[in-house]
């Protein structure tokens, strides 16, 4: 229909006075006004005056219909909105009505039926029953689209109490409905807007009663906002200590009328939240506190970052023990507990042994499991109040504290050793592992933590240097060698990079023929200032830099294409074979089998000419993967020799556990057969033991006549010793062969070395 009615809402009508009664007042504050002029009572012709006027001058609908719902008098009004509706529906093309033309016609006559009908009844109904309609809102189409009026209609009352019609007062308000409805949106968009927002929004009043909390509030006081509104937060029973620290707050603001901050952390259900609270005075325009804005920010979550933060800033990721960040300030903190309490600490730099073999074969996932569980070892063996760290890598330092005695330390250092050496079963499989150990230990508070560890580290280089699994301590003329071996490998990388290198054959002779049955190929540095380098100092340098493989893989080229040169070169008799060194992490690394076939290939050489020598421990560190590629290797044909037999595990049953062809026992064994020692009955037994196995054996390293004899007597297949010839240039090996000798001439009744040919 074109009327919408709307009841009237709080603060929209019910404050004023009905239409009626204002007009009334107006009417008798006019009254009073010409009665002062006249002076006396106003007449009926006065009224009429009164009356006439203010019905040709009014812009409200002003109107007066008898029973019959007949116009007896309207105002200029009505005739306005008359020529409104026209002029809107594209009719004004008739003279404008004036406010005689209503005059003795109904709504009947005037309006629309269904609109009329409404009047008509409307106006019926307070003739019926004497009431009034008082200050209705109405939306209006009838006027124009978004037209609102407030209208009043009363029983026309005579002289004697009779009801001999209606009036009326309709008024357009359509712009003051636009600005109320404008003012409520904006209510609306406002709480919307409090209501969205993540901090917990309240207005105070200067009583510290809550008038206006949005949603999070609500949900934070975990109440309906009718129990809230009008309450302090002591009255909701929130925590003392945050009621006190809000109070506190608020007070502040209405003393200082500042903005003032508040943090503050509640206790639920076993978990702590925190709220930083923002308190704004609302000011008056004469600079009064009338209520305090309170924004309280979920600090939660941010706190919880904070402090995973905290620690990870301070620990090792994988292994959750303390970084070195954390292990360097603990260090500073003992010792400057040293200065109130003199004593002794110990700083134990723990390097895993082959650890990057081990990484770089089997995987990091491997890897990172056996870091994780031998950072559980070392906890274990450390006492409660020792720090153990991860420097990152493989690299741990243990921090001991309150220490007294020398040996102290040592037995700390092989206890941690001895923790180690169980084998670890990662990853469903066992592997072996050891570690070398620096150790430095000071009583001086005034020691720098960074000078420690770096003491510490050197001293681990010098238990790598001695063998392995083994700790050495600390000694100032170690730090000279530490400095030297940072420009080594500075200079190793660069010589890589430049091909500083080449290669030396040492030969192997046949036992006890003593004929030439090849040699191994040794690697020489050829360092631009230092001169030629041996390779002791520089492979291990090499495996820690990551640089092993690109040599190894050089020297393989190299030696074969030496040995295909010499085949070409020499006479076909005296064919032999030629035995590379390689680590065991290259033997481990994919493609290395392809390599070496294509290395063969690339020579024309028959996989038999070929002897790869891989030291013990790498091979055990190894396992799998390295057990796998030797397979692959001695199926294809090549031979595979296990190098330094005695120095690492020397543990036989290994010896059941991968393919080889060779046994090369180490040359601290040989040496010790100059004695009589139990060493004569260990070196039979293993000779003994790798015929058994149906391996060749070779003994390394023979120096003397009664080496030799020895070795011969044991049964050994192959000897390489200085007493034959040292490592030497190609072209004496070219030499040596060309001399067509099936085999050197006995051993020299003094025993010493026979050839002078060295590098
Ligand atoms: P190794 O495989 O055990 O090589 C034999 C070492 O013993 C050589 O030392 C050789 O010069 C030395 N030697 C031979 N006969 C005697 C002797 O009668 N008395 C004494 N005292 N020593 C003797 P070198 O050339 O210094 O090589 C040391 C180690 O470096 C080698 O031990 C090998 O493990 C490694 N190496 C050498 N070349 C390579 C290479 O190309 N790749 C790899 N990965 N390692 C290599
Ligand atoms: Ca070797
Ligand atoms: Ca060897």
């Amino acid at each position: 229909g074109p009327k919408e009615r709307l009841a009237l809402t709080d603060g929209l009508g019910n404050r004023r006075a009905p239409v009626g009664q204002e007009i009334g007042v107006a009417a008798k504050g006019r009254g009073v006004a010409l009665q002062a002029v006249a002076g006396g009572p106003p007449d009926e012709r006065l009224e009429r005056i009164c009356l006439h006027n203010l019905l040709a001058s009014a812009n409200e609908a002003i109107y007066f219909k008898d029973l019959e719902n007949r116009f007896i008098l309207v105002s200029r009004g009505v005739a306005l909105h008359h020529v409104e509706r026209q002029l809107r529906l594209g009719l004004a093309d008739g003279p404008e009505p004036s406010p005689e033309d209503f005059i003795g016609k109904s709504d009947l006559d005037l309006f629309d039926l269904p609109l009329a009908l409404e009047w008509v009844a409307e106006e019926q109904h307070i003739i019926d029953t004497g009431e009034p309609m008082v200050n209705v809102l109405e939306r209006d189409t009838y006027f124009h689209p978004d037209a609102w009026f407030e209208t009043s209609k009363s029983p026309l009352v005579d002289d004697e109490g009779t009801i001999i019609g209606t009036f009326g007062v309709s008024r357009d308000v359509t712009a003051r409905v636009k600005a109320e409805q404008a003012v409520i949106l904006r209510e609306a968009q406002l709480r919307a807007v409090l209501d969205s927002s993540p901090d917990a929004i309240t207005c105070y009043s200067p009583e510290f009663r809550y008038e206006l909390v949005n949603a999070k509030a609500l949900a934070l006081l975990g109440r309906p906002v009718e129990d809230v509104v009008g309450r302090t937060d002591a009255d909701l029973g929130r925590p003392d200590k945050v009621v006190t620290l809000l109070s506190d707050g608020l007070e502040r603001v209405l003393a200082t009328k500042r903005m003032c901050e508040v943090e503050y952390s509640t206790e639920a259900g076993g978990a702590t939240s925190w709220w930083h609270v923002r308190m704004v005075p609302q000011l008056s325009e004469g600079g009064e506190v009338t209520g305090v804005i309170a924004a309280a920010r979920d600090l939660t979550e941010l706190k919880v970052a904070q402090s995973v933060l905290a620690h990870q800033a301070n620990h090792d990721p994988l292994t959750g023990l303390a970084n070195r960040l954390a292990l360097t300030d603990k260090l500073r903190h003992v010792l400057s507990g040293l200065q109130q309490k003199p004593g002794r600490i110990a700083l134990l730099f723990i390097d895993v042994d082959n650890f990057k073999v081990i990484n770089d074969a089997r995987g990091h996932d491997i890897g990172d499991k056996l870091l994780v569980e031998v950072a559980d070892r070392l906890t274990r063996v450390s006492r409660r109040a020792d720090t153990v760290a991860r420097l990152g890598g493989d690299e741990f330092v243990m921090l001991a504290g309150g220490l007294s005695e020398d040996d102290d330390v040592d037995v700390l250092a092989m206890r941690v050793l001895r923790s180690l050496r169980k084998p670890f079963v990662v990853g469903g499989e066992r592997l072996g592992v050891s570690a070398s150990i620096g150790v430095v230990t000071t009583s001086d508070p005034q020691a720098k933590a960074g000078d420690l560890l770096r003491d510490a580290d050197i001293a681990m280089y010098r238990a790598k240097e001695q063998g392995r699994d083994r700790f050495a301590l600390f000694h100032p003329v170690l730090r000279e060698s530490a400095t030297e071996r940072h420009r080594l490998g500075r200079d190793l990388r660069l010589a890589v990079e430049n091909n500083e290198f080449f290669l030396v054959y040492q030969p192997i002779f046949a036992l006890p023929s003593n004929a030439l049955a090849g040699v191994e190929a040794l690697v020489r540095w050829q360092h631009p200032k230092k001169g030629v380098v041996p390779p002791a100092k520089f492979i291990p340098l090499a495996e820690k830099l990551g640089l092993i493989n690109a040599l190894d893989g050089w020297a393989l080229g190299e030696a074969c294409r030496q040995l295909s040169d010499w085949d070409v070169n020499l006479p076909p008799r005296e064919r032999f074979t030629m035995a590379v060194n390689v680590s065991a992490r290259q033997v481990a690394a994919s493609g290395f089998v392809d390599l070496v076939r294509a290395t063969l290939a690339d020579h024309n050489l028959e996989p038999a000419r070929l002897s790869l020598e891989i030291t013990e421990t790498g091979m055990i560190t190894e396992f799998d993967r390295t057990g796998e590629a030797l397979e692959a290797l001695v199926e294809m044909g090549i031979r595979v020799a296990l190098d330094d037999f005695g120095t690492g595990y020397s543990s036989l049953a290994h010896l059941h556990s991968f393919r080889m062809n060779t046994l090369k026992i180490d040359r601290s064994f040989v040496f010790q057969l100059d004695g009589a020692g139990k060493e004569n009955a260990i070196v039979a037994g293993v000779v003994a033991m790798a015929h058994a196995l149906g391996l060749e054996v070779v003994a390394e390293g023979v120096e003397t006549a009664t080496q030799l004899g020895k070795v011969v007597a044991m049964g050994c297949d192959f000897a390489q010793g200085f007493y034959f010839a040292r490592p030497a240039r190609p072209e004496m090996i070219a030499e040596l062969v060309s001399q067509g000798r099936p085999g050197l001439e006995p051993v020299s009744p003094a025993g010493a070395p026979r050839s002078a040919a060295c590098c």
